[in-house]
């Protein structure tokens, strides 16, 4: 193929990666996507947990061309969501360029020729125009390393690689963690198993998700009244927006969320020993807020047991905690979240002058806008740095995305310009100005969260609402990028 008709290769076929297909599509630059799963969807394949759904509203979290009248609830489960995407592939005509079961183990950039090469998991190489990350930021599943753990007889596994095939059913199943995740699966395990301890390291400001199935009638009229559908979804969006003052430090938003975790606390616990443990001793913020109607009154069931010591380590038939006490179990669940500091690792990736980007990011990750680094030509990423949200919908921030990315790609397939790569001060100066801005918010206060690094600097979020967001990123503006 002419180094001039080279395609754009997208890897991930997530809500990023099918999103900027569209965007490449409507366009009409050629493109191909690289996944690595069997199928469509990224987070939404991988994570089949019971209860596996999303605390964002459907309405929202859900492509703005996209709407879909007919959700069967405010905030659809999974199997839902990812049925979604597959439509939205079929529907814009982006199946076919989807490469399944390919996974990416390598990107360098050629400066000579102006291309990347992309490297296959089945030892062939793609040459392209432009190389898109679109691989979210919650794929990589993180397991302690805990002592003993080897020793361990039962089964175990990772909440997003659930092992369907292990009945749960009068079992006495341990729970490691207490995130987004435990939160949604936990009550269902609890149902059908004989036992369940929950080993809670920190607990969560947790407030009701008022989740309900919409009425047929609901239905019809979104299906019917399109422009109703479409102001539910400005006021649904600008109710989460007016939310985000909630993540200053010390805001009073902040101290209702933990009004009503509170009260949801009193009543669903009567016992004091229990009711003090899963109350935080953090500001409702800097960790996710998380959104449950059933989690209080779980842990409050006879066969739930919260233990907050703890875990010293494993036995054949258990796990020992720090206090001496040791808790026989036939399965763990370890729901500790995912590899989230070293974004797009682990894939290596080589930009200009034999650069690594794991060495551009040191000391930790930062992008211009979230989407591009300087020496990275024609390298873009979507859910980059410092774009996850506390307060919205991550849909909304992959659109500005992919509308700015559409539009730079568009710009280097015209021959004066091939490639583009942000300009180190001004990618410096967005920096320091998100920085400046996320200094003001609850997410640096004295919590653990994957929203930091190891060093403490807040590399995952967003510093501002989502309108901001959109603002910056409303258009491409070639004086901010070096022509390579
Ligand atoms: P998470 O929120 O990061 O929670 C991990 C849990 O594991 C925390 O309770 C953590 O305790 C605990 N943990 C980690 N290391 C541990 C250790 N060594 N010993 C004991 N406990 C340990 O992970 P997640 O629940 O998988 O959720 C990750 C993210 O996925 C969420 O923040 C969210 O963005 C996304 N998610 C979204 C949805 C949705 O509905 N949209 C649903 C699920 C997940 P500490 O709190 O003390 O660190």
């Amino acid at each position: 193929m002419s180094e001039q008709f080279l395609p754009i290769v997208i890897i991930g076929a997530g809500f990023s990666g099918v999103l900027m297909a569209v965007e490449l599509r409507k366009r009409n630059i050629p493109f191909v996507v690289i996944e690595k799963s069997e199928g469509i969807g990224g987070t939404w394949f991988e994570n089949t947990y019971p209860g596996a759904g999303c605390d964002v509203l459907s309405t929202l979290y859900s492509y703005s061309f996209a709407q879909k009248p007919d959700w069967s609830r405010r905030f659809a489960p999974h199997s839902e969501i990812r049925a979604y995407l597959e439509e939205c592939a079929e529907r814009y005509d982006i199946r076919r360029h989807i490469r399944l079961g390919t996974e990416v183990v390598g990107a360098r950039y050629v400066a000579e020729a102006r291309r990347w090469d992309v490297a296959l998991s089945n030892e062939t190489e793609i040459k392209a125009r432009a190389v898109v990350f679109a691989v979210g930021q919650l794929n990589r599943p993180s397991i302690p390393s805990f002592r003993g753990r080897e020793r361990f007889s039962g089964v175990e596994f990772h909440s997003a690689r659930w092992r369907h095939d292990h009945d749960l059913t009068g079992k006495r199943v341990a729970v490691v963690g207490s995130g987004a995740s435990a939160i949604q699966f936990l009550p269902h395990v609890a149902r059908e198993a004989k036992q369940v301890i929950l080993f809670q390291r920190s607990p969560n400001w947790i407030i009701p998700k008022n989740d309900r199935l919409y009425h047929e009638r609901e239905k019809r009229l979104r299906k019917h009244v399109p422009l109703l559908m479409r102001l539910q979804r400005a006021w649904e969006y600008l109710q989460l927006e007016l939310s985000f003052p909630a993540f200053l430090k010390d805001s009073k938003k902040g101290r209702k969320w933990e009004e009503a975790c509170k009260a949801a606390i009193a009543s669903a616990i009567k016992d004091p020993v229990l009711q003090d443990a899963v109350t935080p001793d953090y500001p409702a913020g800097c960790k996710r807020v998380l959104l449950s109607d059933d989690w209080f009154p779980t842990l409050a069931r006879d066969n739930v047991q919260v233990v907050t010591s703890s875990i010293a380590e494993f036995g054949p038939s258990g796990l020992l905690t720090d206090d001496g006490v040791s808790h026989p179990v036939d399965v763990v669940i370890y729901a500790t979240g995912f590899e989230t500091r070293q974004v797009l690792a682990p894939i290596p990736i080589e930009g200009a002058r034999s650069l690594s980007l794991q060495d551009a990011w040191q000391p930790h990750p930062h992008a211009y806008l979230g989407v591009t680094v300087p020496d990275f030509p024609n390298a873009f990423i979507m859910y980059g740095p410092n774009t996850n949200l506390g307060h919205g919908s991550i849909v909304f921030m992959l659109e500005c995305q992919a509308r700015y990315i559409g539009q730079a790609i568009a710009k280097v397939q015209d021959a004066a310009s091939r490639a583009v790569a942000p300009k180190r001060h001004v990618t410096q100066r967005f920096n320091a100005d998100t920085q400046a801005r996320l200094s003001r918010t609850v997410w640096g206060a004295n919590c653990s969260s994957w929203y930091k690094g190891a060093d403490g600097v807040i590399v995952n979020n967003w510093s501002s609402t989502m309108l901001r967001y959109w603002w910056k990123l409303r258009r491409f503006k070639a004086r901010d990028y070096d022509q390579w």
